[in-house]
């Protein structure tokens, strides 16, 4: 997230000139896994229509140039690289990451690490790599196989990585559980941080996942305990009061107007936010999204809060781009700016 956060700060300039600096790409549609919850394979992800499945998945040369003319074209400051399992194309990686760092760009990549991660990849200069683990062993097996502990703990050996998790209502409801995964995770000289966000489901989702308001609350105080005694686990208190009060809508979400979300076939956009589908923006648990909220409300000197002058540079942002537009093509610019255009 801190880097996304960097990234930001950096953007502003993008912003304005009515552009995204951050870019999110699920680089194949293929999985091993077969999560419970898992948001990309829902039948809305894509907007209804299409499923994840049925999007043309690029491969070799294709996707190198494909990702490559994307970036050139868009100019992103943070990449994020999702799935599916982003592994399936570990080759297409190998080439692709290291010119990703020579272009500047802070690369994010999220992976079950069902299969071995490359070396190379742990000298990559701007460079992430996040590693999702839910829950202690017996649920994550259960929920990720065949991402298995013993897989996850053989695969980051040599790497220093973020380890992912998303709280579920199950973990809640079972006392000191949490306390007892960043013991796990914390002594691990792999582990570089842990990231904890909590599950955000989609409208009209009943599911054993979906944290209650009462859960959400006992998290929050639960992080605020565990901040103090695992130093690894990064959440700031801003952050906190997110989860604990989160967005009501895209349009209240920064990570949803700054972030352009693309499918394997590199050009079907996926919106609101990575999630796709109809999320449920005030449940909504992303640590992406809650970092960028909570400097959002972060107040300037004067009481003014940075989130009011983010607004006002996306709405100036909108403004440039249709300004840049050819005259007879113009739209009448939206008066607030759900997401911004490429
Ligand atoms: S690893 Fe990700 S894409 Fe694959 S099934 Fe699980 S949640 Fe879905
Ligand atoms: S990331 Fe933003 S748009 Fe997506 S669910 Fe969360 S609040 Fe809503």
């Amino acid at each position: 997230m801190e880097s996304i956060v960097r990234g930001i700060f950096a953007a502003w300039g993008k912003i304005l000139a009515g552009r995204h600096p951050n870019l999110s790409i699920e680089i194949t549609r293929e999985c091993p896994l077969r999560c419970a919850g898992c948001y990309a394979y829902g039948e809305d992800h894509l907007g209804g229509g299409t499923v994840l499945r049925d999007v043309r998945d690029l491969r070799g040369e294709r996707l190198v140039q494909g990702v490559l003319r994307l970036l050139r074209r868009t100019k992103p400051i943070h990449v994020s690289l999702v799935g599916g399992e982003p592994l399936v194309r570990y080759r297409e990686l190998n080439e692709l990451l290291p010119r990703m760092a020579a272009m500047g760009i802070h690369t994010q990549l999220v992976t079950s690490a069902v299969r071995p991660i490359p070396l190379e990849w742990a000298s990559l200069r701007r460079f992430q790599l996040v590693v999702s683990v839910d829950g202690l062993q017996p649920e994550h097996d259960a929920r990720r196989a065949p991402a298995t502990y013993e897989r996850v703990l053989k695969h980051i050996a040599g790497h220093q990585v973020t380890v992912h998790c998303t709280v579920t209502r199950q973990m809640v409801q079972r006392k000191g559980y949490l306390r007892e995964f960043m013991r796990f995770w914390s002594r691990l000289p792999e582990t570089k941080r842990i990231w904890v966000s909590l599950y955000t489901p989609q409208h009209g989702e009943i599911s054993a996942e979906r944290l209650l308001p009462e859960d959400r609350q006992q998290v929050v105080k639960d992080l605020l305990e565990l901040r103090e005694a695992f130093p690894k686990l990064e959440t700031a208190k801003g952050l906190l009061g997110v989860y604990a009060k989160p967005p009501q809508s895209p349009s209240d979400c920064v990570f949803a107007k700054t972030t352009q979300c693309l499918s394997p076939d590199l050009s079907s956009r996926i919106e609101p936010c990575q999630l796709g589908g109809k999320p449920v923006c005030n449940e909504c648990g992303c640590i992406a999204s809650a970092g960028l909220k909570a400097i959002g409300r972060h107040k300037l000197p004067g009481g003014l809060p940075v989130g009011s002058v983010f607004d006002a540079s996306l709405r100036l942002g909108a403004l440039v781009r249709w300004l840049r537009e050819p005259a007879g093509q113009r739209q009448r610019p939206k008066k607030t700016l759900p997401v911004l255009q490429e």
